[in-house]
């Protein structure tokens, strides 16, 4: 099957430019053009040009716009799903649900712009009154990570949009193409030029440095690891903006006696070997209490070992290719090193032999909590399942991390769900579920996993600001 470039044309460069490999075959895809960090600068000032119309359109006037946008992503899902699965190496069906995930927050933000209310309070003193309102921030800036190429920018961007602001959009070097054909159908639904601009580069550090210290965009949204949201954080800090950032997470998945292991398993399924592992979101660690321990082992096993490896682009492949070499040797060293701490490998446990860069589905046993893979986001398909005896303990590991995304529970005894999950120190919890993204709920983590929230209401007042105005005389 050749892949359909046609949405990309505009922005395919027949000279140098950011190279895109498929990484189920390493083979380059196309090479498109790329961004520097001058003429980033003049795509933020066209972004404050558009700024000025977009902001006095009518939240109407840009729910329209932003509807024919969400109509076209779906009138080409299957397209954009290829191109998603040809560069970031997702399995097509997993794709196919990005591209409908990712636009649903363009319909549900478009929405939701309409009821970008304020209030007006009751003042202490007579002849007064108060009122506040929320307006759109500005011009914003944002990079995004190459695990969800499409529903990390609209997560960003169509709330954004929808509050009035404009957005410069850095993709990761590895998935432009899926960006630049989300631009290329924003064009063709009637959002000016300069509303959102995406903006590729092989330079994300003259480039970052660009979107974090212009003194022209006024809140920055970031989605990648912990160590470089700290970093890009700082150098916001220079013109103080705000900031959103969706950091790194180590997420616990506890299954209890009182589970129903069946379910417990389907969950962990999908939590752990989606995008072969890659999400913040995933569960990176799996505690079973001890009387459930060997049958949660055994049926968790027995379904991923029947798991189809291979190119996403094929149909009924499972689990996709990492995202590249790097990737493959770091869950390499994680796996190295967690034996050699003493785990025992039940499946998998080594590269598979697939040409690209695949790594087998593994899972790993008999696991003590000071192994250092409890420490480290995987992010590839290896599950390491620890043993507990009491509800106490579970907690106490689960929490024991800097990072505070994603958790998961399973349970049967409503007193236990609500106890655990007051006690998790995560944004987000699943109990007895083992996906919880959805556009009408708030996305987001605590501790180090980051601040603010996407998706949902609240994900609108991100880029809004609240001004306060007091009427006297009156
Ligand atoms: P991941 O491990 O998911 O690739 P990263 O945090 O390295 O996470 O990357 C997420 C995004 O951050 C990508 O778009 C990448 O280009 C960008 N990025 C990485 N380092 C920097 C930096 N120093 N300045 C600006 N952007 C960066």
């Amino acid at each position: 099957m050749t892949l359909d470039l046609s949405l990309v044309t505009d922005y395919i460069s027949h000279g140098t430019g950011l190279v895109v490999l498929n990484p189920a075959t390493n083979r380059v895809i196309t090479t498109v053009k790329e961004y520097d960090a001058a003429s980033v600068e003049s795509a933020v000032i066209d972004s404050e040009r558009a700024f000025k119309q977009w902001s006095h359109l009518t939240a109407k006037g840009r729910a329209e716009l932003l509807q024919k946008w969400y109509g076209l992503i779906l009138e080409n899902a299957e397209g954009l799903a290829q191109i998603i699965t040809a560069e970031c190496g997702k399995p097509l069906a997993e794709a196919r649900g990005e591209v409908a995930y990712g636009a649903s927050f363009i319909e549900w933000f478009a929405e939701e712009g309409k009821r970008m209310y304020g209030d007006v309070i009751p003042s202490p003193l007579a002849g007064k009154k108060i009122i506040v309102q929320k307006q759109p921030i500005g011009v914003i800036s944002a990079i995004t990570p190459w695990n969800f190429p499409i529903a990390m920018i609209t997560r960003k961007v169509a709330p954004a949009l929808a509050a009035g602001c404009t957005a410069v959009v850095k993709p990761a070097e590895t998935t432009p193409l899926s960006a630049l054909a989300l631009e290329a159908l924003a064009l063709e639904a009637g959002i000016p030029k300069g509303v959102m601009k995406i903006i590729p580069t092989t330079d994300p550090v003259s480039v970052g440095k660009v979107l974090t210290e212009h003194p022209v965009i006024k809140k920055f949204s970031f989605t990648g690891s912990t160590p470089v949201g700290k970093l890009l954080m700082k150098q916001c800090a220079g013109t103080v903006k705000k900031v959103s950032l969706e950091l790194g997470g180590n997420a616990p998945f506890i299954v209890f006696n009182d589970a129903n292991i069946d379910k417990a398993v389907e969950g962990a399924l999908i939590s752990k070997y989606r995008n072969a592992g890659q999400t913040c979101v995933c569960a990176n660690r799996f505690y079973v209490q001890a009387d459930v321990y060997d049958e949660f082992i055994s049926k968790f096993t027995k379904a991923v070992s029947g798991f189809t490896v291979g190119n996403g682009a094929e149909e009924g492949t499972i689990v996709g290719p990492l995202i590249d070499e790097a990737a493959v040797e770091k869950v390499e060293g994680l796996v190295s090193l967690a034996k050699e701490q003493g785990a025992n490998v039940a499946l998998g446990g080594a590269r598979h032999n697939a040409c690209g860069n695949f790594y087998s589905p593994t899972i790993l046993t008999d696991i003590h909590h000071s192994n250092a893979i409890a420490q480290a986001e995987i992010f590839g398909p290896v599950a390491p399942v620890f043993k507990f005896d009491a509800e106490e303990e579970a907690v106490q590991m689960a929490n024991d991390t800097p990072y505070g995304l994603a958790a998961y529970f399973y349970t049967q005894d409503l007193g236990r769900s609500f106890r655990i999950m007051q006690a998790l120190e995560y944004g987000m919890v699943g109990v007895n579920e083992g996906i919880i993204s959805t556009e009408v709920a708030p996305f987001g983590g605590v501790k180090e996993s980051g601040v603010g929230r996407e998706g949902s209401r609240y994900g609108l007042d991100e880029y809004t600001e609240i001004k306060y105005c007091l009427l006297g005389g009156l």
